[in-house]
């Protein structure tokens, strides 16, 4: 938005939009590098949940930059001229990667291994090792929060951006927000003399953008509805190119109609999902199967975790649906006495306590969120599906268990597991999952890029808002990673800028 004669409110170097895992180490870094930093923050304090917070606290270290700018682009390269992203991002993410673990340590951060090798097969995916904040996600963002009270950086909660303010050539002055917008919003002008940090988060709550961007609706989330494209549509108005908005990291999750929030289940029991992610053999595994809306079938429901997602697009035009959309998750007794369906150390029902689920599945079950029936087929008349045909799939399944073998999606054996422990339940499951990356654009210095590539002057972004990450995503613990170096380069560059006039 165009400003003249501004009455500026407040005046610092550096205005951070958005307090998550991308934000806190940019304000960390700018400060740190001798600029005045303001963060504005959309949430109250008292309940602010970032997508951060609700994660895993899983990121990527990479242990030889040339071997991950080969594994990335190994699958980000579409032919000479086409990449999902640009070389030289590549180049400087694998660089800033490098260094996640020594950043965190160097401010008294505690990390723990977990495994090494990237999620998509190819050159120089062993040079991915993946770490876990201790205390997870919600770990992560307190001891990043730490950080930030201890150089006394300021935080305005309560404060949604609204506009960002320019001057007559486009450059980037200043952020309007609305202090206290909960309680209706007073305008406050806040003049940012280096540069504004954008750091929003994605549109994973915005069901316009998602219908739009997205390669299949609905698609639902299991992090902080506060992210809800906001800063995307403050970029567009200042012309700001986008990329990766039809790419998410996402799979099948668990979502009911009285709850705004998705959940990731835990499919298989017991922490399942870590062993999956980690590529462990699945020992004491529960007995279960997806199915499609004709009761069959359609994966070996040993998927990779972060790109099912794009196996949940097919459309059949003629019946106008979705065939995968919604799924079905069927399982036996076994999965219910096992403990509570979805994880618990990330999303709603983790740290956050936005969900508490019942230790036993009895609430779910008596809210119909979990359906359950005496046999296989009253479960298919209960879930609208097809009595023969589930049957036939349940009879099929849990023949290939006795044999070893599933001669139809070659599921690993060790996770071939009968479903024959009565009663049965099943979970309507959608696409969805953490986060989206599309976003504005951004080059090496995580400046915004306009339509004819050109930064937008003193505007940057770091973490999900404008994503680095194209259709497939390196490993479990990209996005976190993601944030740390490109909000570490955003800091350094932005506190860099000559002061403005
Ligand atoms: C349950 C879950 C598990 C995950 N697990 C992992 C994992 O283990 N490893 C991994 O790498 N990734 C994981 N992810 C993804 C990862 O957590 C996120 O992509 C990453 O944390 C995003 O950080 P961010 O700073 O970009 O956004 P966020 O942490 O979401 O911060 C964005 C902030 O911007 C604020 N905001 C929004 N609009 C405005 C506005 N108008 N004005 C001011 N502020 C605004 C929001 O309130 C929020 O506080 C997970 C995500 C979820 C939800």
């Amino acid at each position: 938005m165009l400003i003249k004669d501004t009455n500026w409110q407040r005046e610092v170097d550096v205005v951070v939009v958005g307090f998550g895992g991308a934000g806190a180490p940019a304000a960390i870094t700018a400060h740190d590098q001798g600029a005045k930093v303001l963060i504005v923050e959309k949430q109250p304090q008292c309940s602010h949940h970032n997508n951060t917070d609700m994660s895993g606290g899983g990121f990527i270290n990479v242990n030889d930059p040339e071997k991950a700018v080969r594994y990335i682009e190994s699958f980000y390269k579409v032919d000479d001229d086409l990449y999902w992203t640009d070389p030289e991002v590549i180049r400087v993410w694998a660089e800033y990667v490098s260094h996640n673990r020594e950043w965190i340590e160097s401010l008294g951060g505690k990390v723990r291994f977990f495994h090494s090798g990237g999620e998509q097969p190819g050159p120089g995916s062993e040079c991915i090792d993946m770490y876990f904040y201790r205390g997870w996600g919600w770990g992560l963002m307190k001891f990043l929060k730490q950080q930030v009270a201890d150089r006394n950086i300021p935080v305005m909660y309560d404060t949604p951006a609204k506009k960002l303010l320019t001057n007559d050539n486009g450059e980037v002055l200043g952020v309007r927000v609305a202090q206290g917008d909960e309680g209706g919003g007073q305008t406050v002008d806040i003049r940012a003399r280096r540069a504004v940090i954008m750091t929003l988060g994605g549109f994973e709550f915005d069901e316009e953008m998602k219908l739009n961007y997205l390669k299949v609706y609905p698609t639902h989330f299991y992090g902080t509805p506060a992210n809800s494209g906001d800063g995307h549509r403050m970029v567009m108005e200042l012309g700001a190119d986008l990329w990766h908005m039809n790419s998410c990291s996402a799979r099948l999750v668990g979502k009911f109609p009285d709850f705004p929030i998705s959940f990731t289940m835990d499919l298989g029991g017991k922490n399942w999902l870590l062993r999956q992610i980690s590529g462990k053999e699945t020992e004491d595994v529960c007995g279960y199967i997806m199915v499609d809306r004709d009761a069959k079938r359609f994966t070996s429901e040993n998927f990779k975790m972060h790109t099912l997602y794009y196996e949940l697009t097919v459309y059949d035009s003629h019946r106008r649906l979705h065939p995968r959309v919604p799924s079905f998750w069927i399982f036996d007794h076994k999965r219910i006495d096992s403990g509570p369906l979805p994880i618990l150390m990330a999303g709603p029902s983790g740290p956050v306590r936005l969900y508490t689920w019942s230790n036993d599945n009895s609430t779910e079950i008596a809210k119909g969120w979990i359906v359950k029936a005496d046999t296989v087929a009253e479960l298919a008349r209960k879930l609208e599906l097809d009595p023969d045909t589930l049957e036939q799939t349940v009879t099929s399944y849990n023949g290939y268990c006795q044999q070893g073998h599933d001669p139809e999606f070659d599921r690993k054996p060790s996770d071939l597991v009968p479903i024959s422990n009565p009663p049965y339940y099943a979970v309507k499951m959608w696409p969805g999952g953490p986060n989206t990356q599309g976003g504005p654009k951004r080059n090496h210095r995580a400046q915004i890029l306009n339509v004819d590539g050109d930064p937008i002057a003193r505007l940057y972004a770091a973490g999900e808002f404008g994503s680095v990450y194209g259709m497939l995503y390196p490993s479990g613990g990209g996005n976190i990673a993601e944030c740390i170096a490109f909000g570490r380069i955003a800091g350094e560059h932005a506190a860099r800028e000559e002061p403005g006039r």
